[in-house]
């Protein structure tokens, strides 16, 4: 896979040589079993995959870039970056604006711009409607367009099934900016319909086969369908696409689901007529990490720590999985860890950052699983390592635990 430019400030060297060791031991990319870092008090696992991906490397190179190239002119994001708040503030600092909130509102008016403005698409992609926007406006995008070729292969396949006749299923949050490009791609080509998850999946399935009424689907799908979508008529042949970052086994979930109810009406015969086969939109990284994430949470622990950003929909997804089997911290960064063994984090039933008094239990060792989104320099990860370690002046170094770590694997 292709290297980037990456900027220092978000490599972390002992992250790396922890990568590089996993990456020799097994080149094929096969075991996904944790790392065990034991540190005598602190045993800590570190999933097999985690960390920045193709999509986010990609954005920062091309920012980056931008920004030396053009030392001296207004550069813009449509919007954030990524959703990394350590990402997004360095480049504010250094200059760049966000054109947009990540709901879409605009925080600078974008018809304001000039042709010779610099407008950087984020990772995420952008609508059709938008980039004919800016065009319209004489601004030139392609240099400047991060949008990862994963969401693009999302696109293209929306857009082959449209052409099969097919209506397109979306499986993502009806207001992330990943799925609002998606929806606005597909509905230019095909009856489009966003599924949050395996609730609304079985909503649709209650009215496809009619134990609901028709005029409540349209009030129950309001702003997650294309104009003129239609119950009776756009929902007999379909498939199924994805926001990238969705739990992979939940869009699974809900295309099987879908096909089983479209098998019920049509039979098993017919289902090819009836269902396009999309199961290869689903991101490397995405399934790399969730992977890595799962197979960790095998292994015993007192407690998990996921760092982030708190908008990052590929985090959330981390620290679900972990809540399900231990306690589980969702952070943004060393700082939320704190002197008095507090831990500041995000609680991502109630949107909001709550704290947790004396959050390391006193089990002796202490078992920590920690992990991170795609969006979050390594260099974060680090911190949070090395500030749980502060917490345990006979730890052993990290040098020799990573060494002795090296030889279990031999
Ligand atoms: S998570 Fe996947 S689709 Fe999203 S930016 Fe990363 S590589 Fe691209």
């Amino acid at each position: 896979m292709r290297k980037f430019d990456v900027p220092d400030q978000y490599k972390s060297n002992r992250i790396a040589q922890l990568k590089e060791l996993r990456k020799q031991q097994d080149p094929r990319k096969k075991d996904f079993s944790p790392s065990r870092l034991d540190f005598g008090p602190l045993q800590v696992l570190i999933p097999r995959h985690f960390g920045f991906c193709y999509g986010v490397e990609n954005a920062i190179e091309i920012a980056y870039k931008t920004l030396d190239k053009h030392p001296n002119e207004s550069i813009y994001f449509l919007s954030e970056m990524i959703h990394n708040p350590v990402v997004n503030d360095d480049l504010k600092k250094r200059g760049i604006q966000f054109l947009q909130n990540t709901k879409g509102e605009e925080l600078i008016p974008i018809d304001g711009l000039s042709k010779d403005s610099i407008v950087l698409i984020p990772a995420f992609g952008t609508s059709l409607e938008m980039k004919a926007r800016l065009k319209g406006m004489g601004i030139a995008l392609e240099e400047y367009d991060t949008t990862c070729p994963f969401v693009v292969k999302v696109w293209n396949k929306a857009e082959k099934i449209s052409k099969d006749g097919f209506s397109v299923i979306v499986h993502g949050k009806p207001e992330h900016e990943e799925t609002r490009a998606t929806f606005s791609h597909s509905a230019n080509a095909s009856p489009t319909l966003v599924l949050r998850n395996m609730e609304e999946a079985e909503a649709l399935a209650a009215f496809m086969k009619g134990e609901l009424a028709e005029e409540t689907f349209y009030q129950t799908f309001d702003g997650q369908m294309s104009k003129g979508f239609r119950l009776k008529k756009d929902l007999i042949k379909f498939g199924v696409v994805n926001q990238t970052t969705m739990l992979a086994s939940e869009t699974q979930g809900i295309a099987l689901y879908l096909r089983s109810v479209l098998v019920d009406i049509y039979g098993e015969e017919n289902i090819k007529q009836h269902f396009a086969d999309t199961r290869d939109t689903l991101c490397y990284a995405t399934n790399d990490n969730q992977s890595a994430n799962i197979r960790m949470l095998e292994e015993e622990a007192d407690l998990a720590i996921i760092v982030g950003g708190y908008n990052s929909s590929n985090t959330s997804h981390l620290l679900e999985l972990a809540e399900e089997k231990l306690p589980s911290y969702f952070v943004s960064g060393a700082e939320c860890i704190r002197a008095d063994r507090s831990i500041q984090h995000f609680d991502l039933a109630n949107k909001r950052e709550r704290t947790t008094a004396d959050f390391m239990q006193k089990s002796s060792p202490l078992k920590v699983m920690l992990t991170s989104g795609a969006s979050c320099p390594d260099t974060v990860v680090e911190e949070v390592l090395m500030k749980l370690l502060s917490f345990f002046p006979a730890a052993e170094d990290y040098d020799t635990v990573v060494q002795s770590y090296k030889s279990s694997l031999l």
